[in-house]
């Protein structure tokens, strides 16, 4: 959050911050990152050795779809994406994967999966693809956590 000035620092918006799972400067110009990153700065202000690692993430509501998004890719950064769910219904998580791995997930009129979705990517293991797809299978076993639901 600390800009190249040692006594300005950025969060929100106008944030192009540097992001260590990403490895790179990333500007996420959503609420959540508005929320959460000035914490991060006022500790830095305040001399702490922090860095803002959150993933990234945000909420829409377009009538009647509600989305959230957990994650982070780029155009042309991704070679497959794997829907689970019904897009007939409009009720689904695309996830964006590169090499096997989760970059990013989207959920659509789906709820309470933020959490794991975030591990996905966190986790940067491979995943099944058929599995990922398979809503019958939690999204925690596909790392290897057979004793939760979510
Ligand atoms: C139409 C719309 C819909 C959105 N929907 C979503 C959504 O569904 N989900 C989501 O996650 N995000 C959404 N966002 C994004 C979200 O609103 C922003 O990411 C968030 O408000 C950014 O907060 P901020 O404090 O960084 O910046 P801002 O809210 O832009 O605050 C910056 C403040 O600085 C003030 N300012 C500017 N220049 C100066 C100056 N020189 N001196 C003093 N003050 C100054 C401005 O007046 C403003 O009040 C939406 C944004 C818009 C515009």
């Amino acid at each position: 959050m600390r800009t190249s000035h040692p006594d300005i620092h950025a969060a929100g918006d106008v944030a192009n911050a540097f992001h260590p799972l990403l490895g790179k400067h990333i500007r996420v110009e959503h609420r959540a990152n508005a929320v959460n990153q000035p914490h991060v700065a006022a500790k830095a202000m305040l001399g702490q050795d922090v860095a803002y690692d959150r993933v990234p993430y945000f909420f829409t509501d377009q009538y009647d779809l509600g989305m959230e998004y957990t994650g982070y890719v780029e155009p042309g950064g991704y070679d497959q994406v794997v829907f689970r769910g019904r897009r007939d219904t409009r009720e689904f998580i695309a996830f964006w994967l590169a090499e096997g791995r989760v970059l990013a997930g989207m959920n659509v009129n789906v709820w309470d999966v933020t959490d794991p979705i975030r591990d996905l990517v966190t986790s940067r293991r491979p995943v099944d693809a058929k599995r990922l797809a398979d809503s019958d299978v939690p999204l925690a076993h596909l790392l290897g956590r057979p004793d939760t639901t979510a």
